[in-house]
Parts: C-alpha cells; sequence; structure tokens
C-alpha cells in the first residue's frame, strides 16, 4: 500500500503552483520510470474525501461524484523525455521574470502542478471533474497510458469537454490536425545503363509526382471558427539498384497534415484525387480533432480564462478524446517551443495564470 509506504515522495498540495511543479520535477519520471511519481500523485490525491481514486499502472484517475450535470476531463501526463543534466530544478530570474528551469518545468509538470493543486482545494466544483495523470505519453504511440485508459476504462474517459495541460503559452489551443503518410509506388524495368533503352527508369517516373507537390497549394480550412493550415510534403525518396542499372522500383513517401473537418477518410480520397494515376499505399493514418469551441461549456471556459483561441497543428493526445466523441483543447503554463530542450524552462507567472484561469472556471456558479 503506497499510503504507508516511506519510500513514496511525499507531495505538498498546498503549496503554491509554482512550488508544486518544483516538487514534482524533482521526482524524476522519464518515460518508463512513472512509478514513484505515479505513487505520490496517488497517496497525496487518496486524502481527500471528495475524490474517488483509481490506479491503473502508472496512471492515476481522480474524480468527484456530485451529481453535476455535466462532467469535464482535465488530463496531464506524469513522465519526460530523458534528463540532460537538468535536474533538480532551479529558480533563476531571467529577463526580469522569475523562471522555473529543468526537465519537466514546460511539458509537463506545470500543467500537472496546476491541476493537482486544484483537484486537492475544489472540494465543491461547479461541474464534476475528472482528473487524468497517466505515463508513457513521451514515447511510442502503443504505450501511452492515455490510449490504455481508453481501451480498459473508457468510462473513466468520458465528459463533455477535456482539457490537456500541455504546454500552450498559458493559451486555448483547439483541436489538431490529422496526418496521414503514403508511400508512392513507381515501377519500371530493369536493364543494364549502358542499354537504357532496354528498360524504363522508375526513378524519373518519380518526377511528375515530384511537380504535383511542387505545385500543391495547401489548403486553410476554418473549423469552428479557427483556421488550420494544412500541409503535403515530400519526407523521402528510395530508389536504385546500383551503379550500372536502370532501376525498376523507387518510392516517395508523402505526409500530409490536414485539417479536423476531413475524416481520415476523406484525407485519404483528397490523396487518390491529387496523386490520381499512381499507386501508394497507406503506411500511418491518424484523425484530427475539431477543437470543439462552439459547445457552450466551451465558450464557459474561454470566457473564464480569457484570451484568444488558437489552433493546434501538431497531433496531441486530445485527438484520443475526440475518438470518443469528447470535444478537446490544449491549455497549459510553458511555450512549447522549449519542451525537450536543455535548457527548458518555464515562467512561473504562466502556472499562476493557468491556476486562476481554471480555478475561476470551475467555481463560477
Ligand atoms: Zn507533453
Amino acid at each position: 500500500m503506497p499510503v504507508t509506504d516511506p519510500t513514496v515522495p511525499v507531495l505538498d498540495l498546498g503549496a503554491s503552483s509554482p512550488d508544486l511543479t518544483r516538487q514534482l520535477c524533482d521526482i524524476e519520471s522519464v518515460s518508463g520510470n512513472e512509478q514513484r511519481i505515479a505513487d505520490a500523485v496517488e497517496t497525496a490525491l487518496s486524502a481527500f474525501d471528495h475524490l474517488e481514486v483509481i490506479r491503473d499502472a502508472d496512471a492515476v484517475v481522480a474524480r468527484t461524484n456530485a451529481g453535476k450535470p455535466q462532467r469535464v476531463v482535465i488530463a496531464g501526463h506524469l513522465d519526460t523525455v530523458p534528463v540532460n543534466a537538468n535536474l533538480p530544478t532551479t529558480l533563476e530570474m531571467i529577463d526580469g521574470e522569475e523562471h522555473l528551469v529543468g526537465r519537466g518545468t514546460v511539458d509537463m509538470k506545470g500543467g500537472v502542478a496546476v491541476a493537482l493543486k486544484l483537484a486537492a482545494e475544489l472540494t465543491d466544483p461547479a461541474i464534476d471533474v475528472t482528473w487524468i495523470f497517466y505515463d508513457h505519453e513521451e514515447v511510442a504511440a502503443e504505450l501511452n497510458g492515455l490510449g490504455r485508459l481508453a481501451r480498459n476504462r473508457p468510462d473513466l474517459m468520458a465528459g463533455d469537454f477535456a482539457i490537456i495541460g500541455e504546454p500552450s503559452n498559458a493559451t486555448v489551443e483547439g483541436g489538431c490536425n490529422g496526418t496521414a503518410r503514403i508511400d508512392i509506388q513507381l515501377t519500371g524495368l530493369r536493364a543494364h545503363s549502358a542499354r537504357a533503352w532496354m528498360g524504363e527508369n522508375a526513378i524519373h517516373a518519380a518526377a511528375p509526382v515530384l511537380a504535383i507537390l511542387a505545385a500543391y497549394e495547401p489548403e486553410r480550412h476554418e473549423v469552428d471558427g479557427l483556421v488550420y493550415r494544412e500541409g503535403l510534403n515530400a519526407v523521402g525518396i528510395t530508389g536504385g539498384v546500383a551503379g550500372n542499372v536502370i532501376p525498376d522500383a523507387a518510392t516517395v513517401t508523402v505526409n500530409f497534415r490536414f485539417a479536423p473537418d476531413r475524416s481520415t477518410e476523406q484525407a485519404i480520397q483528397h490523396l487518390r484525387e491529387v496523386f490520381a494515376g499512381f499507386e501508394f499505399e497507406v503506411t500511418d493514418l491518424a484523425s484530427g480533432a475539431r477543437p470543439g469551441l462552439d459547445a457552450p461549456i466551451a465558450r464557459d471556459f474561454l470566457a473564464a480564462v480569457g484570451g484568444t483561441p488558437a489552433p493546434k497543428y501538431g497531433w496531441t493526445d486530445v485527438a484520443r478524446f475526440s475518438e470518443l466523441g469528447v470535444p478537446a483543447v490544449n491549455y497549459g503554463p510553458g511555450n512549447p517551443l522549449r519542451a525537450h530542450a536543455d535548457d527548458e524552462r518555464v515562467a512561473t507567472n504562466e502556472i499562476v495564470a493557468c491556476e486562476q484561469g481554471l480555478r475561476a472556471w470551475l467555481t463560477a456558479r
């Protein structure tokens, strides 16, 4: 039982959210090594009568069951990318602002600290809240703790709206683009290059594919009031047999980042139209997520936290909620460009701003 285990680190959820961020960062939790921090989170939350606490491997779920008409899911991952001589954390003044410096400060223990503190303090939130702290976000998708919960306990992810506390400069970033990767196969006829007229060059056959890509104008789609920029790019090309052989095969690998108003089927259909007459194989496909900012619960959230929402371009775990029919946004402290960097650091006032924003929304009557 972690509750009585003296080796479990003690988290002080009554500390300020920047201080709690520091406590969390100083428990090293590189992906695969989340047990200690998950034990600490489970132990700390188990002290509160208003929370039902559930453990699934190294994910911890805590939820209120006050019978409110709506429920929000607020989630954050506990793991980090590998440490590179950037722990324990330090507090530094940078450009006149206090920063917490070290691994995990941006991605994403600031967001986790805000969630933990509010989970403990909001004994009677305006809407029911499911708080999720999960493992294995920074590694292969099949290990992802939120994906595991979606398979094992989809009931724990159910809600009217979801917020992931990933770094977003303390502003709301909605939805995310989908992604498709295809291999376009070009074929030819092998021959000795001294008698090239006997063969058909598959690498030359890639030229029209590259011309299509070079001429392609990526679209912009407005979805629920946010404009998503798409992208269609060659990300790889292979071919060739030997220095004296006309090649009979070549492959162009293309990545399509598509707006969340296209389904995966529509994205593939679009690629069939763009590359009409060419054979291709789909090697990776993930749907995007609509920002869902048109729902009343999302509008109330936006009004409470303020600022102008922006689209999220990269694929994030919000799509896992979208797949379950739950609109989801990112909202967390820290500049995402500093995530994973050796000089990872967050302005402590951004952590406080996110705490205030979420608190204002969850306590509004
Ligand atoms: Zn992250």
